[in-house]
């Protein structure tokens, strides 16, 4: 291996965890560049994920209030007629300025750009775009894709079978759509179509939507979008599909085996999961073998088993989520620079951005009560002032706390800003608070984060507005 390198640091993907952790390497004064294959930098994230779907979401979200009569019970009286070329190109628009912005970002901190699809020689040394880049330490960050399912193949140009990206994208609003997979990804894009008219039906292998979340949430949400008019088939696969034309035809039966049925549909989406991009990087050339999940796995401090070679994001065991592969890059960096960067996985919130949003933090009460006894506290949103103002009645706040400690170990949300209301009690967590300080908060009146405040006075048993 040489004594010099051309870079302090080289980070291969600019996503999420990619571009944060190069910037911070920047900032640290460590000589950085980062390669990246897209055309843009910002990775899933910015260029077909949690951007552009938000974009999406937040405009059929307004489309859908006047639609269902929310904007009339307040005296707006309007019928919405959907322009979606304007809709999608306010969503472009979001993604061409975001990804620019971490151009500008690369720029101003000196992370130098280094386009193309990165592949190692040896654990120093990487190939990118024709040239040969060595560096003292790298990083993969080369995050995940679409999962495919066996005889359900995507094809986003002809927008009948898709993934999310495809879906992002549709030309006009499918009649009939059939969202396989009932996880984040296809209640997000299910409910952006439902609103803006589809009729949707989510297929989903497991008996409940939302795997991972807190079950009481789970079945909550199933009610809420079932109102909503999605039709759930829950406990049920797919087990073939034709596509003929502009259509497609798809044969479920019960998960656990029985009768087939066919569902037509003018739009499938394919959201059963990510996996983690490895392919073409070359990993047999530095020895690092990947897990049975196809992941890289890292110690602590984000180092892989290869001397020099580290790794961040949805490429490493963990939840696939953007704020995740950002806190890592940035742990990651401080390590290169010799500092202590610490992420504290048990306290990484997750959000559906659905309306109402679902969120969650910290062990689902079935995980809490696997580590010992809990006391719970719980607080419907119809209670909550500001929701009820709003018209906003679903949803409640659930927090669980250790029963002999009173330490707080997790809170889940529905409610309409639940994404936001969750960061309270991510920070509370953070610094180890028990259901009592957040009780004895002052929180501001009226907003719907008093019902983490009621929820937390309900472990005690003392709710006061309840
Ligand atoms: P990525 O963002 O996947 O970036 C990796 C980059 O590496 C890519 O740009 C890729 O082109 C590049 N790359 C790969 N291999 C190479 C190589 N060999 N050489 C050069 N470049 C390479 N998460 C949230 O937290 N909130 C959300 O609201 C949210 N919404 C989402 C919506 C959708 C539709 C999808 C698909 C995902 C969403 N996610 C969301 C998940 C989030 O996008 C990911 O968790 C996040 O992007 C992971 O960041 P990353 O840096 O690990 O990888
Ligand atoms: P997911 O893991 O959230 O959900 C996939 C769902 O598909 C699960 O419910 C699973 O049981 C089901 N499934 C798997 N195989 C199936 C089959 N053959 N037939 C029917 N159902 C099947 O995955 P996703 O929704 O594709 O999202 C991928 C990742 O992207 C997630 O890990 C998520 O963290 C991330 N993401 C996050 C956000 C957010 O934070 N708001 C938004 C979108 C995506």
């Amino acid at each position: 291996m040489p004594d010099t390198y051309d870079y302090d640091v080289l980070v291969i993907g600019a996503g999420p965890g990619g571009y944060v952790a190069a910037i911070r390497a920047a900032q640290l004064g460590l000589k950085t560049a980062c390669a990246e294959s897209r055309e843009t930098l910002g990775g899933t994230c910015l260029n077909v994920g949690c951007i552009p779907s938000k974009a999406m979401l937040h405009a059929s979200e307004y489309f859908d209030a006047a639609a269902n009569g929310t904007m009339a019970k307040m005296g707006i009286v309007v019928e919405p007629k959907l322009d979606l070329e304007t809709m999608h190109a306010q969503r472009r628009e979001a993604v061409t300025q975001l990804t620019g912005g971490i151009e500008f970002l690369f720029k101003k901190n000196k992370v130098d750009w280094k386009k193309g699809l990165a592949t190692f020689v040896n654990p120093h040394t990487v190939t990118v775009g024709g040239e040969t880049v060595t560096a003292k330490n790298v990083i993969i960050a080369t995050g995940s894709s679409v999962t495919p399912l066996k005889g359900v193949e995507v094809d986003n140009a002809k927008q009948v079978v898709v993934d999310s990206t495809g879906a992002l994208e549709l030309a006009s609003v499918p009649k009939r759509m059939v969202v396989i997979g009932g996880g984040v990804i296809g209640l997000e894009l299910g409910s952006v179509w439902r609103r803006l008219g589809a009729e949707v039906t989510v297929v989903e292998f497991l008996d409940q939507l939302l795997p991972g979340m807190d079950m009481d949430v789970r079945k909550e949400a199933a009610k809420i979008f079932k109102k909503q008019g999605m039709k759930l088939m829950l406990s049920t696969k797919v087990t073939g599909c034709n596509v003929k034309g502009k259509s497609a035809s798809l044969t479920v039966e019960p998960a656990a085996g029985g009768e087939a049925q066919t569902l037509e549909a003018d739009c499938v989406l394919v959201s059963i999961g990510r996996r983690p991009n490895t392919d073409g990087l070359g990993l047999d050339k530095i020895g690092l073998e990947l897990n049975q999940r196809g992941q890289i796995e890292t110690d602590h401090d984000f180092r892989t088993k290869v001397d020099g070679v580290w790794a961040i994001g949805d490429v490493i065991p963990g939840p696939m989520l953007a704020h995740k592969a950002e806190d890592e890059g940035i742990a990651c960096a401080e390590n290169i620079a010799g500092q202590t960067g610490i992420v504290n996985h048990a306290v990484i919130p997750g959000v559906v951005y659905t309306w109402p949003e679902i969120a969650g933090v910290g062990l689902t009460e079935e995980q809490a009560k696997e580590q010992g006894e809990v006391k719970i506290g719980k607080f419907p949103m119809l209670a909550n002032s500001r929701a009820k103002t709003n018209h906003e009645p679903d949803g409640f706040v659930k927090v669980i706390a250790d029963a002999a400690t009173d330490r707080v170990l997790g809170v889940w949300c529905i409610a309409s800003v639940a994404g936001t209301m969750i960061a309270e009690a991510a920070q509370a967590m953070e610094f180890g608070a028990t259901s009592e300080d957040i009780a004895y908060t002052c929180h501001a009146h009226p907003t719907h984060s008093e019902a983490i405040k009621e929820a937390a006075m309900a472990v005690q048993g003392k709710p006061i507005h309840i």
